[in-house]
């Protein structure tokens, strides 16, 4: 059937593909890639065949004129086959406005979905599922981290993070300074590769146990929700006095 196919691929190990990703990719018309070289080895992992077709880039800065080619092809009867370069395109990732370009000039715009680090985070993390807010990559420098931080300080839901190993530490110093020491957090590295490593405490307690580590490697960071406030003996204790004595009166 002719349309766009968003198509989720491994986020570590090869064999994190759908049976229906394979077919998909195997029976397009024309493949197009965030990055070129790493679809064509996925093919060849799994055996799936690449012929005469196409395999064009798309990335992020691929411009409209890239986008109206691929809507064209689609608008012409074609099916086109998108992988970003790990796990699911627009998550992080382009493919966003190829999407709104093919479903504009009315192609049909469908999903193979399959893996996601955010998703694969949220599972290991330990923290509540229920509800979660995917933040993607913070901004780079400290301010803008803190302010895009800042917007969800009080959001009652798990917090997913995406980060570069050259910045978690940085990341975790303002999610400290932002959230305060307590939220139960975690780092999820290398999720579903040899040396997959997931490490669970206190915001402080894990900005201070990586403060001396070089981290290498793909990086989320997920921070549990707000709690509730904690009251001490002191006030609380100073509360009641207030209440009975307002009470006796
Ligand atoms: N589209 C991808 C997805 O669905 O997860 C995300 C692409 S984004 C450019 C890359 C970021 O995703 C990395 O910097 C890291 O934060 C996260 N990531 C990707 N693969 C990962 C893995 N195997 N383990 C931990 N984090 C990963």
């Amino acid at each position: 059937q002719p349309g766009l196919y968003i198509v989720a691929t491994p986020i570590g190990t090869a064999r994190d593909i759908t049976l229906r990703a394979l077919d998909i990719l195997a029976s397009a018309d024309i493949l197009v890639a965030e990055d070129t070289r790493s679809l064509k080895k996925l093919l060849a992992i799994h055996g799936v065949p690449l012929g005469e077709r196409p395999v064009w880039a798309y990335h992020d800065h691929s411009d409209a004129g890239a986008r109206g080619s691929i809507a064209a092809e689609v608008a012409a009867g074609r099916s086109v086959a998108y992988a970003s370069e790990a796990g699911t395109p627009m998550v992080s990732d382009p493919g966003f406005d190829l999407a709104r370009a093919v479903s504009e000039k009315g192609g049909l715009v469908t999903s193979a979905p399959g893996p996601s680090a955010a998703i694969a985070a949220l599972t290991l993390a330990g923290l509540p599922t229920d509800k979660f807010a995917f933040l993607g990559f913070a901004p780079p420098k400290s301010a803008a981290r803190q302010k895009a931080i800042a917007a969800f300080a009080e959001t009652p839901a798990t917090l997913v993070l995406y980060e570069s190993p050259r910045r978690v530490q940085a990341l975790l110093a303002d999610l400290v300074t932002v959230l305060g020491p307590d939220r139960e957090a975690a780092l999820c590295r290398e999720l579903t590769k040899r040396f997959e490593e997931i490490l669970r405490a206190p915001l402080a307690e894990l900005s201070h146990a990586l403060s001396d580590r070089t981290l290498k490697g793909e990086c989320v960071i997920v921070v549990g929700p707000p709690g509730v406030r904690e009251v001490s003996e002191g006030t609380l204790s100073a509360a009641l006095d207030t209440a009975l004595e307002t009470h006796s009166v």
